[in-house]
């Protein structure tokens, strides 16, 4: 079954509240009806029963009868006259030899001396009735009664009811008409943005879903998907980059042993010849495994942590990390010590975060000059933690900064260095701190080095 759409909905509760609201008011307005109908009723029998009273205690009895047809028109008028012990005296002409009944608690209630009224069925209808003692000198001599047809009365109620009936559909009708009217109209932007929406992909990702500019939640519903929108278009023209960065790096070293291969295959070579080729084939092959396996882990940490967050002792993750780097620095002549400590930990992957710090030990042996010096440390303060790694190579210029985590970026004078790196360790190691949400940055060290900071929240 097709969903209902979100107009057709609106309208549907709308018609459907109303209609209880409205049924509600009805039932309301029929029992007021019915009730205020019953009063009139009651007191204008209660005022004929006083006249008929009145006239019957002023005139001889023979004579009410008279006069009762005399002032009342007698073919209508239910009226009758009763000796106290309910013998019938007299009787308008309008009961037509019938009697108006007197229930036993009537009677009891005019005992007391008070009005009793009754409904009561005569002739196949419900007739109102009202009893009145006629006092004399303290003593009941007579019970006027008079009666009425609740004919109207019932006629009056279900006209009412045939009013409702087609007023009460009618109303449901025209305010569902006017509600649908109104949710599509309120709905009308977001039909528009769903339009817009359909046409922005991956290849128009440039598109933009269009502001009404009336600053309403829907204004700013497209601005929060516009925003979105700019965010991954910017993170899509990266991964481009990357992609195309990522083919570059690996087409290097494939074409350089593509080179070496056909050079070696071209002539009859000696056997140190070959050996020759095939190391320097290893050497591209060990490159490439290099690349793979840095992608691999770029990735990997972009994707966040792999093992469950666990308790991290920095203290000696650093004292382990400079003694790695201290073995590497020795080819290099550069030395890699650990300056101030602090028994601190953090709560993350303790293998990521060694591979991140050593990235920048790793990275401090390469780019500093033999006789140099990296120092690692660690300290506490009221952020967090801190992790630094400071050496006393030429350091980064302020303009390169940032720019040189994106992966793939190498400094002019360091590649023409050639390090050998693949320009992936500053990114790894950015993407594993901020998978910790932690920062990493660098700043010029006194000694005129570079000095890494890898900035932690406290376990
Ligand atoms: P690479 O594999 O080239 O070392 P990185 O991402 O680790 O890639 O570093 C990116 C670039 O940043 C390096 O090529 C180098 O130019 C510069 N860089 C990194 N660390 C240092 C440092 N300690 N001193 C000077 N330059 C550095």
């Amino acid at each position: 079954m097709r969903a209902l759409s979100v107009h057709t909905r609106l309208t549907l509760w709308y018609a459907g509240a109303l209609l209880a609201i409205l049924v509600v008011v009805s039932a309301l307005s029929y029992s007021l009806l019915a009730w205020s109908l019953a009063q009139d009723v009651d007191r204008s029998l209660l005022t004929v029963a006083k006249v008929v009273r009145d006239a019957s205690r002023d005139d001889p009895i023979d004579a009410t009868e008279q006069w009762l047809r005399e002032l009342l028109d007698p073919e209508h008028q239910l009226i009758q006259l009763l000796d106290p012990d309910g013998t019938l005296r007299v009787r308008s002409r309008g009961l037509r030899g019938d009697r108006l009944p007197l229930s036993p608690a009537a009677r009891q209630t005019i005992v007391e001396g008070r009005p009793a009224f009754e409904t009561v069925v005569m002739r196949d209808q419900r007739v109102r009735v009202v009893a009145l003692p006629v006092r004399h000198d303290g003593r009941l001599v007579e019970v006027v009664q008079v009666g009425a047809s609740l004919r109207p009365t019932e006629r009056t109620l279900d006209r009412w009811v045939e009013i409702l009936a087609i007023l009460v559909p009618l109303a449901v009708g025209l305010a569902a008409a006017g509600g649908r009217l109104m949710a599509r109209t309120a709905l009308k932007p977001v039909d528009d943005m769903s339009q817009d929406a359909r046409r922005i992909d991956a290849e128009a990702l440039g598109r933009r879903i269009a502001v009404r500019g009336t600053g309403d939640e829907l204004d700013h519903l497209a601005e929060t998907l516009n925003g979105m929108l700019a965010r991954l278009e910017s993170t899509f023209t990266e991964m481009r980059r990357f992609s195309a960065d990522a083919a570059h790096e690996l087409r290097t070293p494939l074409t350089a042993l593509k080179g070496t291969l056909e050079v070696a295959l071209r002539a009859d070579r000696s056997g140190p010849e070959y050996r020759e080729a095939l190391a320097s084939a290893l050497e591209e092959v060990d490159r490439l495994v290099r690349l793979s396996e840095d992608l691999l882990l770029l990735s990997r940490s972009t994707a966040g942590p792999e093992s469950p967050a666990a308790r991290v002792d920095l203290e000696s993750l650093v004292l382990d990390v400079a003694s790695v780097g201290a073995r590497l620095g020795k080819d290099r002549g550069v030395v890699v010590r650990v300056g101030a400590t602090a028994p601190v930990a953090v709560q993350g992957d303790a293998g990521a975060l060694r591979r991140a710090v050593l990235n920048l030990v790793e990275n401090g042996v390469k780019y500093t000059p033999a006789g140099g010096r990296v120092e690692v440390s660690v300290a506490e303060d009221d952020a967090g933690v801190a992790v630094a790694v400071e050496d006393t190579g030429p350091g980064i210029d302020a303009a390169d900064a940032e720019r040189i985590f994106e992966p793939f970026v190498r400094l002019d004078a360091a590649r023409a260095r050639e390090t050998g790196g693949s320009g992936l360790g500053l990114a790894i190691a950015r993407s594993i701190v901020v998978a910790h949400r932690g920062t990493l940055t660098v700043e010029r060290a006194i000694t005129g080095g570079a000095r890494f900071v890898i900035r932690l929240p406290r376990a």
